[in-house]
């Protein structure tokens, strides 16, 4: 077993994916969170392609954006986050199968209970479709 980490998160950046998860409703939002020395310093939110409750896939061009944004600061990714309205906060089939970057953090949020939304993070290693939650720790 390996040693259970912590990921820790200013409630601030929590607050904002939940907030876009909530505005975005019933669609699945999604962004990018970056990051340096493995800390967050800014959530982008980014538009979905698909403008669908179902399904989400990052507009090329607000990608290309925020990635040379994140460049241009010397941030790192750290993670994509994007939005569940109708089920839990967990990688559905065509999430694992969408996972292309394993070293990234992959967020949920869940609006499945609107009065209390879910925000769970994981890692995503679609070639064996292996799924490991990483525990967060939001601090004011
Ligand atoms: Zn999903």
């Amino acid at each position: 077993m390996g040693v259970t980490t912590l990921f820790r998160i200013e409630k601030k950046f929590a607050d904002e994916m939940i907030a876009h998860a909530i505005e975005d409703a019933p669609n699945e939002c999604c962004g990018i969170i970056a990051g340096k020395d493995g800390k967050v310093t800014q959530v982008y939110r980014a538009i979905n392609a698909h403008l669908s409750p179902y399904s989400y896939t990052i507009d090329t061009k607000d990608l290309l954006r925020i990635d040379g944004e994140i460049s241009d600061r010397e941030w790192e990714w750290i993670g994509i986050y994007h939005s569940h309205t109708f089920t839990e906060a967990y990688p559905s089939a065509t999430d694992i199968n969408l996972a292309f970057l394993p070293n990234l953090l992959y967020f949920l949020v869940s609006l499945r209970d609107s009065s209390s939304p879910d925000l769970r993070a994981f890692h995503i290693f679609r070639e064996d479709g292996t799924v490991t939650e990483e525990p967060l720790a939001i601090f004011e």
